[in-house]
Order: C-alpha cells, then sequence, then structure tokens
C-alpha cells in the first residue's frame, strides 16, 4: 500500500522532469517516503491571475480518494489565488484592512462546502480534549441559535407583504443571518480558533477600505472584491456532480449535526485521478467564465 495520501502538489524544484510537458496530464514514477517507486498521474493546473501565471502540478496517486482529500489542495489553491489578488490591490494603492485580531466579518453566514465540512468535523475530532469540547459546544449553541431566531425573522411578515410576494434570496438569507449578530462558533477573544484550516468562504472574503465597513451594523458596506475564481464554488460543483444530491453548501454552526446525520458521505470512494481531474476542469470553465465578467480591483 502507498504511505504517501492520494493527492499532492509538488513543490515546484522537486517536481519530475516529465511534470514539465505540455500535456495536461502525465504519470510519471516517484519515490515515496519509503524509497519504493510508485507511479503518479500529475496534472496541470494554470491561471491567469490579473497578468500573473499562476502554475500548479497536482500530482495524484493510483488509489481511491475521497472528498476530504481533495481539501488540502483546495486551501493551497485558495491561498496562492488569494495572495496574488491581495497583491494586485496593493499594487493600486488600495489595502486590505484585514489583520490578525479583527473579526468583524466574523458574524455572516459561512457557506462550508460537503468536503471542508467533512474535513473540519475530522480536524474537531482530532484537537486537544478542551478545544475539541469548546468548538462542538459551540457549534450546537450557535445552531440552536439560529432555529430558534429563524421564524421570527427570515420567515417573517417582510417578504409576504411585498407587492410581490417572493422567497427570501441568497441575498436576503446572508442579510437576515448578519442581523441575528451571533458570533462564529470558531470565534475565541476575537481570534480564529481554526484560522489554518478556516473555510474557503472566509479565506475568498476579501475587502477593502476600512473594517469599519465590515460590521454587520456598519451604514457604510465593505468594499468585496470577488476572487478570480471561486474554489469553493468549484468544490460545490464538483460534489455536487459526484454525489448526484441537491446540497450545495451546510451553514458553519450546523457542521456538526450535519456530519453525525449524514456519515455515509465520508465512506464515499472515487478513483484520486478522477477525482483531480474533474476539479481542475471545473476550475479552468470556472476561470474562463468569469475573465469575462471580473473588473480588476482597481477598475472598480
Ligand atoms: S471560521 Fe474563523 S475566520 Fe471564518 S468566520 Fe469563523 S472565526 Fe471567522
Amino acid at each position: 500500500m502507498s504511505s504517501n495520501p492520494p493527492v499532492l502538489v509538488y513543490n515546484e524544484l522537486r517536481k519530475p522532469r516529465a511534470a514539465r510537458t505540455k500535456r495536461n496530464t502525465v504519470v510519471v514514477q516517484v519515490k515515496t517516503a519509503g524509497q519504493k517507486t510508485e507511479q503518479v498521474e500529475v496534472v496541470k493546473l494554470e491561471f491567469n491571475v490579473f497578468g500573473e501565471m499562476l502554475c500548479f502540478r497536482i500530482a495524484v496517486g493510483q488509489q481511491l480518494a475521497g472528498l476530504t482529500d481533495l481539501v488540502p489542495l483546495a486551501r493551497m489553491l485558495s491561498t496562492k489565488l488569494v495572495s496574488v489578488v491581495k497583491r494586485n490591490i496593493a499594487g493600486h494603492g488600495d489595502s486590505m484592512p484585514c489583520r490578525p485580531g479583527c473579526s468583524r466579518c466574523c458574524r455572516y453566514l459561512v457557506p462550508v462546502s460537503i468536503p471542508e465540512v467533512l474535513c473540519l468535523a475530522q480536524e474537531i475530532t482530532r484537537a486537544a480534549p478542551w478545544k475539541r469540547l469548546l468548538m462542538s459546544e459551540s457549534c450546537l449553541l450557535t445552531a440552536r441559535c439560529v432555529l430558534e431566531l429563524t421564524p421570527k425573522t427570515l420567515l417573517s411578515d417582510k417578504f409576504i407583504n411585498e407587492e410581490t410576494p417572493r422567497m427570501p434570496g441568497l441575498k436576503d438569507v446572508s442579510d437576515w443571518y448578519a442581523d441575528m449578530n451571533l458570533p462564529c462558533p470558531f470565534l475565541l477573544g476575537n481570534l480564529c480558533m481554526i484560522y489554518d484550516k478556516r473555510p474557503l468562504a472566509c479565506r475568498e472574503y476579501l475587502v477593502t477600505g476600512s473594517a469599519q465597513g465590515c460590521r454587520p451594523d456598519s451604514v457604510n458596506e465593505a468594499r468585496v472584491v470577488r476572487a478570480p475564481v471561486s474554489i469553493l464554488e468549484a468544490l460545490v460543483q464538483l460534489t455536487s456532480e459526484l454525489t448526484g444530491n441537491g446540497i450545495e453548501t451546510i451553514v458553519l454552526p450546523f457542521l456538526c449535526v450535519w456530519c453525525q446525520d449524514n456519515r455515509e458521505y465520508a465512506e464515499y470512494k472515487w478513483p484520486a485521478a478522477y477525482l483531480v481531474r474533474r476539479f481542475v476542469s471545473i476550475l479552468t470553465t470556472l476561470d474562463m467564465e468569469n475573465k469575462e465578467m471580473i473588473p480588476l480591483p482597481h477598475e472598480k
């Protein structure tokens, strides 16, 4: 059996010669940690982000992989993309107010993809006992508050009494959540307890200007900068395609409850190479679709 995880990203300096080919996928032999030779498929992913080329070589083993195996790759891609966006914003004289200790946006609705939910649940289980207890209790408490407050706010007469009655949309739901002013269950003294593992939605929430604008009760809304391609959106699309269900995302405080009720999702497996190729294909399509639509930050 292989000692490597099924999905890896090569350190550019150590990538095998064959990975430099122009083809999108190649199969190469690599040495594992135990000095055994193993065959891996190398999948190429390239983005042109604001004129800067980002090239990734994703090494995929021959084994089967689950949804959680994609999460480290998704987090790494998101980190790289966000760093390019930040450089672009700084290059045009604008600044982002985000810094350690600022948690003004941590009272918004955080949608989490199913692979991330499964991964976070595992990471919570592996945390120190005091932290595990604190995080799971906090999630349950917040989820209970959300359920108790829902009928009074979201399902109020607000939508029914409008000239044309309608179902609340995504913006309505986000506004309703922010109005509750509930701190994220992972917030401890204005610091994120899972910062390295935080959801893609938190990583991809980029704003410019003053942090005052990030408060849910602020009159001046923060200027939100959309990332050129959303890794979260790609992961959601892929999961929906693989599992064939209509679930898109889970609201963060419900992650523990959802995992308890949907244990089978952690057992689903596919060939790792298939998972990565589909993920890369969805990302590439989203990137091409967004290129036409998204103005550069300095053009807004
Ligand atoms: S997970 Fe962390 S960064 Fe995201 S909303 Fe919660 S505390 Fe904030």
